[in-house]
């Protein structure tokens, strides 16, 4: 049996039939499938050490609240971060962005001053930053995107001139067309402009090598469930002057060192931002996916994906009226794309019908649709765990759904 044959078997829920077809899964940057090992690690939890985290003295409580923190250990080691207490459990990309909003941006921004976000941002990291700056008079301006999807650097550095951006908030790979950014440099110009930046790393973190301090991030965030693991689950790392600075973000259990009527005291990081029961069970089990990756041989993973890009990009351009939305000369394994003359719901829609998930529309990047002034797209996007006989299945089903629309 070949590797991807091996590793397709990780996956129970690659070996079904959709609609009487074998299911083909182009919906990675939606979501990931979860490897065995991390159902596994789930119902191992819920049928031996359910229990709640930290303020326990029995064993169940001991157990879960030991696996509770060796999660946190691992996402430490994948980050490369310094220490595990800027490592903050929130629910997904979103939790984690709308924490630094709601604090650091409560704290922080005065009337007049800049945020700056980008036009290949997931609505996610646009609307928080708008919240935040209509409650405190800031404003929100925008790195415009050329024509092949990549993000114009020349007007980024001349916004930045100015030295009244407050904090740039960008995305490391985009969701909608798969460009990946210049983060470092982005990063490096931020901070020699006085600027913090936040990196939203939904997409990058199943794709490309994150290390927090070797690029000086200021704030990263990333959802588990498109990382292999389950929903509910979000990363937020902070650098530690600006996590200590940053007052809570919700009151409650856990967070908390003091209470009285006379003044509460806050708990230390990471705790000081966890308030209440956490997603215990999710979080545990989300290390399992870290264990998973560490079995993939690295370089295999990267080729493989990298050989699924170029592969599709060829059969695809090559149907009659297809047309790519982001050519970047970078980008991760996801492909945009319309076809004249039809609408990317209907093509979903039939292709459904062959068994094969795509995602249509627009990817939660409506300011970004509205550049290329197109309604949507529909979206493929691979794992390491897709193949090329996927992508011919998806190529032929392609041509029959557009004799079946024209
Ligand atoms: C998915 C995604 C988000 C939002 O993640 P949630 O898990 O829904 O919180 C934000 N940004 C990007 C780039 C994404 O792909």
């Amino acid at each position: 049996m070949s590797s991807i044959e091996q590793i397709r078997l990780d996956f129970p829920v690659l070996d079904q039939l959709v609609n009487g077809s074998p299911l083909v899964y182009f919906d990675n940057a939606a979501t990931t499938q979860k490897p065995k090992a991390v159902l596994d690690a789930l119902q191992h939890y819920y049928s031996l050490d359910n229990a709640n985290i930290h303020r326990g003295i029995h064993s169940l409580a001991e157990r879960a609240t030991a696996a509770y923190e060796l999660t946190r250990k691992k996402i430490q080691q994948f980050l490369h971060a310094e220490s595990s207490d800027q490592i903050i459990f929130t629910s997904g990309t979103t939790g984690g962005i709308n924490l630094v909003a709601q604090t650091y941006g409560r704290a922080n921004f005065q009337a007049g001053d800049k945020i700056l976000v980008s036009n290949l941002e997931h609505h996610s990291n646009i609307v928080p930053w708008q919240m935040i700056a209509l409650e405190r008079g800031a404003e929100v301006l925008v790195i415009p995107v050329s024509d092949v999807g990549e993000l114009d650097m020349d007007a980024y550095c001349q916004i930045l001139q100015e030295n009244t951006v407050k904090l740039v908030a960008v995305n490391h790979v985009s969701n909608a067309i798969g460009t990946i950014n210049p983060i470092k440099e982005m990063i490096e110009l931020a901070h020699a402009h006085g600027a913090k930046i936040l990196i939203d790393g939904a997409q990058s973190v199943a794709h490309l090598e994150v290390d927090v301090q070797e690029f000086d991030m200021d704030f990263f965030a990333f959802s588990a469930h498109k990382l292999f693991g389950p929903t509910g689950v979000g990363v937020l790392y902070g650098k530690r002057e600006l996590l200590e600075a940053m007052p809570p973000y919700q009151g409650g259990g856990e967070m908390i060192k003091e209470v009285s009527f006379s003044g509460t005291t806050y708990n230390e990081l990471p705790y000081k931002f966890e308030a209440g029961t956490p997603n215990i069970a999710d979080v545990i089990a989300f290390s399992a996916s870290f264990d998973y990756l560490e079995s993939l041989d690295k370089g295999w993973v990267e080729k493989q994906e990298n050989e699924l890009l170029a592969y599709a990009t060829e059969q695809l351009s090559q149907i009659d009226g297809l047309r790519i939305i982001g050519n970047a000369a970078k980008k991760i394994a996801v492909i945009s794309f319309l076809i004249d003359g039809t609408h990317p719901q209907d093509i979903g829609v039939l292709l459904d019908k062959f068994g094969i998930a795509i995602r249509t529309g627009h990817h939660c990047a409506q300011p970004l649709m509205q550049r290329f002034e197109i309604p949507g797209t529909c979206r493929a996007s691979f794992s390491f765990y897709n193949t090329k006989e996927e992508i011919d299945r998806l190529v032929t089903s392609l041509k029959r759904v557009k004799t079946m629309l024209l």
